[in-house]
């Protein structure tokens, strides 16, 4: 998906470009993708509203307009969003996976360093989503809070509030491994697959590694990668500055790296299955200890046929759906 620090970019991108510009086109692509939760269609609702915010709220995208409406889109793993140029637009057909395109009055066209061409039809936002798995809500503002997760969403890591306070009391009682921890929007808004990774290689443990077992040192490693790892990778994708649609990866430590060296000891990267989701790891910088495995010690009563601080045999058995490290390179 489009990750926290893609969609700070994006969301500076399209405010600049949007903001304050009227929408004299609509239209849609695949409908499963839309979710309208005001009566008629998509077009009749956008068209002759004019964008008043571009916000980022955790994984999802605002739009605000003028005429209490809202377009709020969960992109999930690869929505994203093309800014057509006027000429661009007309030249590029509607792909499949269009989720939706909104045409703008560009009659201000100079604030944006362009000449005004007075062209009759204008700039393009698409929205773009090859496995149609993101959603695009249009709602009144009174009802967007119905719109799944959004109004669930845990603390924005990028807000004073996340400090390491919060960061204990959200952690504290989780029964969950680390990685996925790290992917629950409820709890922490938000990081995808890549910049789980990311953190967990910065902060040394592995993605299998039981939140209750993690020590106080291992936790506060944890809150400064989360927090060092989004701010460089902000400040590296601005300072690339591409276009919203492109999704600058290329200077990530551990993910989309598999069998090649660790920058920091050489080792391969490897991949595991953590909750369904692959994990890409350095097992030498992120070695397996016994955090991996259940400390029934700490957490309550044992299984039956399970002994306290269970041996990973016994963690094993109480745990059917481990699935097994994947063969991987190295
Ligand atoms: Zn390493």
């Amino acid at each position: 998906m489009p990750e926290l620090p893609d969609l700070v970019h994006v969301e500076r991108v399209l405010g600049e470009r949007l903001i304050g510009r009227r929408v004299t086109a609509a239209r849609t692509g695949d409908p499963t993708v839309l979710r309208l939760m005001i009566p008629g269609d998509f077009a009749a609702a956008l068209v002759g509203q004019v964008v008043r915010s571009v916000e980022r709220r955790g994984h999802f995208m605002r739009f605000g307009f003028d005429g209490e409406l809202v377009l709020v889109v969960n992109a999930m793993l690869v929505g994203k969003y093309r800014l057509l140029s006027p000429d661009e637009a007309r030249a590029t057909k509607d792909p499949t996976a269009l989720g939706f395109a909104l045409v703008f009055d560009d009659e201000d066209r100079g604030r944006v360093g362009e000449p005004s061409q007075g062209s009759p039809t204008g700039s393009e936002l698409r929205y773009l989503d090859d496995k149609r798995m993101g959603k695009v809500y249009v709602a009144r503002p009174a009802d967007e809070a119905q719109v799944p997760v959004y109004n669930e969403l845990g603390v924005d890591l990028l807000s004073p509030a996340f400090d390491r306070a919060r960061f204990e009391q959200i952690a504290k009682g989780r029964r969950d491994q680390v990685r996925p921890f790290l992917m629950d929007k409820r709890a922490l808004a938000s990081i995808g697959n890549a910049y789980a990774d990311e953190i967990l290689f910065a902060a040394r443990i592995h993605p299998k590694t039981f939140v209750r077992s993690l020590s106080e040192q291992d936790r506060d490693r944890l809150f400064g990668a989360i927090n060092q790892v989004l701010r460089a990778a902000i400040d590296e994708i601005e300072r690339r500055d591409a276009p919203a649609d492109v999704k600058v990866r290329d200077f990530l430590s551990v993910r989309g790296r598999v069998g090649k060296p660790c920058p920091s000891c050489g080792t391969k990267i490897r991949e595991v299955r953590v909750n369904d989701w692959d994990a890409c790891f350095c097992p030498t910088c992120q070695p397996v200890t016994r955090s991996l495995f259940i400390d029934w010690s700490r957490i309550g009563p044992p299984p039956e046929g399970a002994t306290a601080g269970a041996a990973p045999a016994a963690a094993g058995k109480a745990r059917p759906r481990r699935r097994t490290r994947r063969a991987g390179p190295g």
